[in-house]
């Protein structure tokens, strides 16, 4: 195994008066020392709790540092954190905790309402209240030395972009893998700052880039969520920035964009959805390289990530698997396509999940024989190794007998100067089979724009059986906490009028 030591422990050795954590709300901060004294007492507050080996410890709160306490807690106990989204429905949550079944439900002020909702028969711990008050009168829990890297740190849920919620389980390995890529991927460095504003119950908000960070023994800046004013004003004084596509497009938008000084900034990392050329472009434009990455929760989530050299001459790339990562790319007969060819791209190494919790069934489904994750998503690779994900199987439609990928349209619609975002689904077609539809969502402040006119921005850019048929005009749409659309909740009236 890859075991990976106590981090607070270790690092209030190594690095006791640097700032580990900082309030970007108060400005209040911890340095390693006084977060491993905070984390040793929050193992006992959780140990008097009832806390033992292997139990889960769910936990509902905006990010914030103490949501760090409660996960090395959990960790010096050998305990299983379970973040929850606290923008979920009470329903979807009650079910996640039936899944897991926690024995303690740890929340913050604003979702106290929400725990209560769903805390019969767990033990109750505000963060607020109780934990804060008992923090000094108890006794540390002593350090431990590793972490054992099979054992189960914590639970993600993945982002029910596709369906109902899995636990992904995260390993201690998964964890120390990760921080591995994302330092090499990233150029992180020791005293570097970088942002925690996503959300927390996504890998990604742990594991891009706060761990890793924290390993590196640098400093995180925790917003409580996303908040484009704070971000942009927090940008000078970030060396690592880390977004989804759905916050650079965000940020390019705000006013102060345009004039802003990103100079400080080393690396810009971007995964988890289609990234649209024409956002890098404009990053680019302020001489920003957006470097594109592809994960899953399931992949810890760093698997590939584009290099900075490749970040602008391979535009739509996803870059390389990282060091600890082998990679197939897998026609339907199960064999090895050539490069070029498209086939489900499958990942096998010691920083995936081993499995989903609870779901033997699923898992068994996930993997293929020797430990390949299939992930559901097709891909290719180029003759110098670079790949492209052109998305997932389920979201693939057949148009008279060629596989199209919404991706790809929705990465030309994004192009047209009125489009924010475009969002494409197959839609059953007597003639066809399939044909696509778009959905989209209207720039502020533009002219009202026919579907007969994007129909034809299509055409002129895409092969016939690409462009899609019909269009619908919507004001936002259904996402996940990560900024995902749900297509799945996209429903079809064909070509209704423009705004
Ligand atoms: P669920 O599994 O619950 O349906 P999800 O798959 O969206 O949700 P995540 O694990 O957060 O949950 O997302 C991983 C998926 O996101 C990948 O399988 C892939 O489909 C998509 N993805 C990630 N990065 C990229 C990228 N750079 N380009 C295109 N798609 C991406
Ligand atoms: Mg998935």
């Amino acid at each position: 195994g890859f075991d990976l030591v106590d981090i607070t422990a270790k690092r209030a050795e190594l690095t006791p008066h640097v700032i580990a954590f900082e309030d970007a709300l108060t400005g209040r901060t911890l340095t390693y020392a006084q977060l491993d004294d905070r984390c040793s007492r929050a193992a006992e507050v959780l140990a008097e709790l009832g806390v033992v080996r292997g139990d889960r410890v769910a936990i509902l709160c905006r990010n914030r540092i103490e949501f760090f306490e409660i996960m090395f807690a959990c960790a010096k106990l050998d305990a299983i954190l379970v973040p929850l989204n606290w923008r979920s429905p009470v329903g979807e949550l009650a079910g996640i905790m039936a899944d897991c079944a926690p024995v303690a439900l740890v929340f913050g002020r604003e979702d106290a309402e929400m725990a209560a909702a769903l805390g019969a028969h767990r033990k109750p711990l505000a963060l607020d209240g109780g934990y804060e008050a008992a923090l000094p009168t108890v006794t540390p829990q002593a350090n431990v030395r590793s972490w054992r890297g099979d054992a189960i740190w914590f639970l993600s849920y993945t982002s029910g972009t596709t369906g109902a919620p899995k636990g992904v389980m995260q390993t201690y390995q998964m964890s120390a893998v990760n921080a591995f890529h994302v330092t090499q991927a990233f150029d992180l460095r020791p005293r570097d700052t970088t942002l925690n504003y996503l959300p927390l119950f996504h890998t990604a908000g742990i594991q891009l880039v706060t761990l890793p960070t924290l390993i590196a023994g640098g400093t995180v800046i925790v917003l409580p969520a996303f908040d484009e004013e704070r971000v942009m004003t927090l940008m000078p004084r970030l060396d690592i920035f880390f977004g989804v596509p759905a916050i650079y497009q965000q940020l390019a938008l705000n006013p102060a964009f345009d004039g802003a000084d990103f100079s400080r900034i080393r690396t810009w990392g971007c995964g988890g959805a289609p990234l649209p050329d024409v956002l890098v472009e404009k990053y680019a434009a302020k001489s920003v390289r957006v470097c594109n990455g592809y994960g899953m929760t399931e992949t810890g989530p760093t698997a590939f990530i584009a290099a900075p050299e490749d970040a602008l001459t391979k535009i739509g790339s996803v870059g390389k698997p990282q060091m600890l990562l082998d990679v197939r790319i897998v026609g339907t007969g199960g064999n090895d396509v050539a490069d070029g060819e498209s086939g489900e791209i499958w990942m096998r190494g010691p920083g995936l999940t081993p499995g989903y919790w609870d779901k033997p069934e699923e898992t068994k489904k996930a993997f293929a024989p020797d430990g390949w994750l299939r992930s559901g998503d097709i891909g290719r690779r180029d003759a110098d190794g670079c790949y492209y994900v052109a998305g997932r199987i389920k979201e693939m439609y057949i148009s008279g007998a060629e596989n199209v990928y919404p991706a790809e349209i929705e990465n030309v619609l994004a192009r047209h100067p009125s489009v924010l975002e475009a969002a494409v689904i197959g839609v059953p077609d007597e003639k066809w089979g399939e044909v696509g539809h778009a959905f989209v969502q209207l720039r502020p402040g533009t002219t009202a724009v026919a579907p007969a006119e994007l129909i034809q921005f299509c055409r002129a850019n895409l092969a016939g059986y690409k462009t899609p048929r019909h269009v619908t005009f919507v004001d936002d749409f259904p996402r996940t906490a990560a900024g995902k659309i749900r297509k799945h909740l996209l429903t079809p009236a064909p070509n209704a009028p423009s705004r």
